[in-house]
């Protein structure tokens, strides 16, 4: 049950610590960044902040922000990203189906 490989589905942090339950759906895809959403949805504690606070507009900008990170040339299409990611979260906010659960790789 380890963690090490699971990316934040918002930011691409390693190492997510919580979890989403949610229906699968299939999301447009937008410049490689979505596709097929399978299952649950795996958070890191930021953006588990942001999404217990409902804050999508900043869900939005740190994922946006978050691939401008990895990939510099996509600051040319930052309104459309935005735009694309603020429509995945959408989605998301649609098709989850219950209560953050701690992903826990050792016992307490
Ligand atoms: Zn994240």
């Amino acid at each position: 049950m380890a963690n090490g490989n699971l990316l934040c589905d918002f930011c691409s942090a390693p190492g997510p610590a919580w979890r989403y339950p949610a229906r699968s759906f299939i999301a447009y895809s937008a410049a490689n960044i979505a596709g097929e959403s399978v299952g649950d949805w795996a958070a890191c504690e930021e953006c588990h902040v942001l999404i217990e606070a409902n804050d999508r507009p900043g869900l939005a900008q740190r994922s946006l922000d978050e691939l401008i990170a990895k990939h510099p040339e996509a600051v040319m299409a930052a309104p459309a990203l935005y735009q694309d990611l603020a429509g995945l979260h959408q989605k998301f906010f649609e098709f989850r189906c219950g209560s953050a659960a701690l992903i826990t790789t050792v016992a307490p």
